[in-house]
């Protein structure tokens, strides 16, 4: 099968791409390695500055997607290797099995009611459960379920279930070659894991969790109908925000600012104040970062709410010695210039960094080198006058792959790497 462009990565860069592309007449493949489309994005709550609910926005965007008829995708799908052979690419696609028959399954989900087998559900990340057999999240596309073989005990109870015969345990992980002309890299980024800042003890006490985690608190389709401490279930009314948790830190190997996560920590500190309105919202920051058109507005709405802001650098996350589940943070005061404070909360929230996704690395094969910038991300070779361009003739990269940056900086960025694989496309035709 031949494709004009081959992009990697359904998140909201990929589909912007993808989209772009398809308009304009051109074939695209698009391969997912989740079980659906969407990236990050779906898993927000509002989005910053405007408010605007994320999933509202990223729906109809993945439906359209969806719906074009010059997009393929391949969803639960690896890129294996690229191969450049003259003008083309051959690329090798490992589609992973749902051991489901995807023309069969109707997502009517009768399978996930019967499954006896829940473990942690990634979509909320780990505050709820799932079953072995499940549809990911309720606006998955595609809309069909899939069995987790991993977890699954194999008692049959699906296969009855189904009245669709959709289940489909032969089934085995296939191999497909494509010929594509360009190639667009949407990989996104990696969310700064939690646990390896050790001095906040992310891992050991529940009550400290990551934005992430609180996005799903917070988010319409959300695990409960509160915002709610994972310890005991109570509405916390004293809650701290640790800014540049994994970022801008050279003893976690990387030193750059996210660019995201002071103005998500401001928008999730104002939700809260509607979730939760007698609760005081304290953000511990080393600086705030509102440099996007609307965010000090933005930054000064937060503060005329009632949100404190404390200029500091936090030393260690412990939980008290009282059976309260409650935590205190040790910090520098910086503006005061006090060296050790201390200060009690009943929920902490870290403002985690991301981080590049360097699945990109293992995929060119035969000599093409993709280069990596300093910091691991895809290395735009000119990055002032065309920023989609790469170390490789025809590829481009789109959104997050590249750096840090907001989900308007993504679809910019996306417009821009859909605009030069047009244009090397139409010079090969
Ligand atoms: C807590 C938090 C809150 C945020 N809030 C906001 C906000 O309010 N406003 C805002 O503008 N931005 C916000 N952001 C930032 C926003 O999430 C990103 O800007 C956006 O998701 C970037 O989109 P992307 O497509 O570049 O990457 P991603 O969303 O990471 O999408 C990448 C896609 O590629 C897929 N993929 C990865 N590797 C492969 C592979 N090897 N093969 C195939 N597919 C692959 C992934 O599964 C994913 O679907 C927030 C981020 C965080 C962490």
């Amino acid at each position: 099968m031949k494709y004009d462009t081959l992009v990697i990565g359904g998140g909201i860069a990929g589909q912007e791409a993808s989209l772009n592309l398809a308009y304009n007449g051109l074939k695209v493949l698009l391969v997912e390695k989740d079980l659906s489309i969407g990236g990050k994005m779906i898993h927000l709550s509002k989005v910053f500055p405007t408010l605007d609910c994320g999933a509202c926005i990223a729906t109809p965007k993945i439906s359209e997607t969806a719906r074009n008829p010059n997009i393929t995708i391949m969803t639960y799908s690896e890129v294996l290797e690229i191969e450049r052979d003259e003008f083309f690419y051959k690329v090798k696609v490992l589609k992973n099995p749902r051991y489901i028959n995807e023309e069969l399954c109707t997502g009517c989900q009768d399978c996930e009611n019967v499954c006896p087998v829940v473990i942690n559900d990634e979509y909320n990340y780990g505050l709820i459960g799932r079953k072995a057999v499940y549809i990911p999240f309720n606006l998955a596309n595609p809309r069909i379920a899939t069995i987790d073989i991993k977890n699954c005990t194999l008692c049959g109870a699906c296969e009855k279930a189904c009245s669709a015969n959709a289940i489909d345990f032969t089934q085995e992980k296939q191999e497909y070659t494509f010929i594509v002309k360009s190639i667009i890299i949407a990989t996104g980024f990696d969310l700064f894991s939690a646990e390896k800042k050790k001095e906040y003890n992310y891992d050991k006490y529940r009550n400290v969790i990551h934005a992430m985690e609180m996005e799903r608190l917070l988010s319409p389709t959300r695990p409960y109908d509160s915002v709610i401490r994972p310890l005991d279930g109570k509405e916390p009314d004293n809650i701290a925000y640790v800014l540049c948790t994994g970022s801008r830190d050279r003893t976690l190997n990387n030193p750059i600012c996210s660019q995201i996560c002071c103005m998500y920590s401001i928008k999730q500190a104002q939700l809260l104040t509607g979730a939760l309105p007698i609760a005081d919202i304290t953000i511990y920051y080393i600086d705030i970062r509102a440099f996007g058109k609307g965010f000090d507005e933005f930054y000064e709405q937060a503060k005329s709410m009632d949100i404190n802001f404390v200029k500091a650098k936090i030393a260690t996350i412990t939980e008290k010695n009282d059976g309260s589940g409650n935590l205190l943070l040790r910090y520098e005061d910086i503006e005061n210039g006090e060296v050790i404070k201390e200060a009690e909360h009943d929920l902490v929230v870290l403002s985690v960094g991301i981080l590049p996704n360097t699945d990109f690395t293992s995929f060119f094969k035969n000599g093409d080198n993709l280069e990596v910038d300093d910091f691991n991300y895809v290395k735009q070779t000119d990055e002032l006058i065309s920023p989609a361009k790469t170390s490789v003739g025809g590829v481009f990269v789109a959104g997050t792959a590249a750096g840090p940056m907001d989900i308007p900086d993504a679809i910019i960025s996306a417009g821009d790497a859909s605009a030069e694989a047009m244009s090397y496309v139409k010079k090969l035709n």
